[in-house]
């Protein structure tokens, strides 16, 4: 009797063996996922980007160069519209590259060109804080970092829902200037959904401020550095700006991106709505004549564009930094000087590649249980069986 509990309980330890080993393998798989999937392809993806190289003529080549980093359209979810494990999974994929992003690149200025929030446009206060408490945690940067905003209009809504409570409180937030120099480089940071040209109080107010950078500028520009009109002006460094908004400046459609991130062929030849999916004709040609621009960088459409516009001004359309709208979000990487810039994409993990990786995991977990409980031979000995039975008969 005493021989048979004995044999019985340690059958009993063996088979408890047997389970927890079973049980450590499954945690290491969901563990190695979860670590590949959720940390690791970030890191092996943008290990991949390199700052381009900027072509500095001979007689500049004392010129600094600045390292800037642009994306556009996070659309951090609201409470309205945004489901909690949407939320959740956006918020953490947009953490994990702009931190590993950062790491990795070192990038001395961030610009993020507009749709930061996705509900900006109606959140209520309370909302209005959350998902700005949410943001400065996602978008956490050291301090010698610099991190610029330009709004969208989600952050403070179309020209006919955009009022000045709503401008108020993104720039008590996200610094309001216009106009940022750094290492002799000019930045304009416009708000392009002021521009609708109806001579509205905000429109007029947008107007009058591009006008003054636009006065600024000319007097840096050596020909006009001696008129009488510039004399009360603190000088600024003599180099053409680069034009950071949220509107793509005017053009007809997508029809002439490319690129594997450009719009989806069905959609290239949809034209677009002046003051909706671009500024309007007037408001373009009047940003082009104001600042001259040498580089133009936009948001809104989620999709990468190149354009060449009137007088060779090159206007990059940056695509969705959020993979609620894209499969492969990206960001571009500038370097800069006064006089010349080199741009660079620097592609995210695909999205699809995540969910693959995961599916293999499951697949792999599934094997492990069957294999476990002695299931994966019976259909291959069933199948085996089944053939010699037949050549039997
Ligand atoms: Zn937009």
């Amino acid at each position: 009797m005493a021989l048979i509990r004995l044999g019985f309980g340690r059958q009993h330890l063996c088979l408890l063996r047997r389970r927890s080993f079973l049980l450590s393998k499954l945690i290491a798989v969901v563990f190695a996922a979860l670590l590949f999937c959720e940390f690791l392809i970030y890191y092996l993806v943008i290990f991949r980007c390199d700052w381009p190289e900027v072509k500095t003529p001979a007689h500049n080549s004392g010129q600094e160069t600045l390292k800037a980093m642009f994306l556009a359209d996070t659309h951090l979810l609201g409470e309205i519209r945004g489901h909690w494990l949407d939320k959740l999974r956006r918020e953490w994929q947009m953490e994990r590259a702009f931190q590993t992003a950062l790491w990795l690149l070192q990038p001395e200025v961030v610009f993020i060109l507009g749709d930061i929030f996705d509900e900006g446009k109606w959140s209520s206060p309370q909302a209005w804080a959350d998902d700005v408490e949410r943001f400065q945690k996602i978008f956490r940067h050291p301090r010698h970092v610099l991190l610029k905003v330009v709004a969208g209009n989600h952050d403070i809504g179309f020209h006919y829902q955009m009022s000045t409570y709503k401008i108020k409180r993104f720039e008590k937030v996200f610094n309001p200037e216009r106009l940022f120099s750094w290492k002799g480089i000019n930045f304009v940071m416009v708000n392009s959904v002021a521009l609708e040209g109806d001579g509205c109080n905000l429109c007029s107010e947008a107007e009058a401020e591009i006008i003054d950078i636009s006065h600024k500028l000319n007097c840096s520009r050596e020909q006009e550095h001696h008129s009488s009109r510039c004399i009360d002006e603190q000088p600024l460094p003599a180099s053409a700006p680069v034009l950071l908004q949220h509107f793509p400046l005017y053009r007809r459609s997508d029809a002439n991106c490319s690129g594997d991130d450009a719009a989806p062929l069905e959609e290239r030849d949809i034209p677009f709505k002046e003051r909706y999916d671009a500024l309007s004709r007037e408001a373009s040609q009047k940003l082009l004549w104001w600042l001259r621009p040498r580089l133009v960088l936009s948001g809104h459409t989620h999709s990468a564009c190149e354009v060449l516009h009137g007088a060779g001004t090159m206007e990059i359309s940056v695509p969705s930094f959020s993979w609620r709208n894209r499969n492969n979000p990206s960001f571009i990487m500038g370097m800069l000087t006064p006089t010349e810039y080199a741009l660079a994409k620097c592609y995210l993990p695909y999205e699809n590649t995540v969910l693959a990786t995961y599916c293999v995991a499951i697949g792999f977990l599934v094997v492990l249980m069957l294999a476990h409980f002695k299931l994966l031979a019976s259909p291959l000995l069933f199948g085996w069986n089944l053939l010699r039975k037949l050549k039997t008969t």
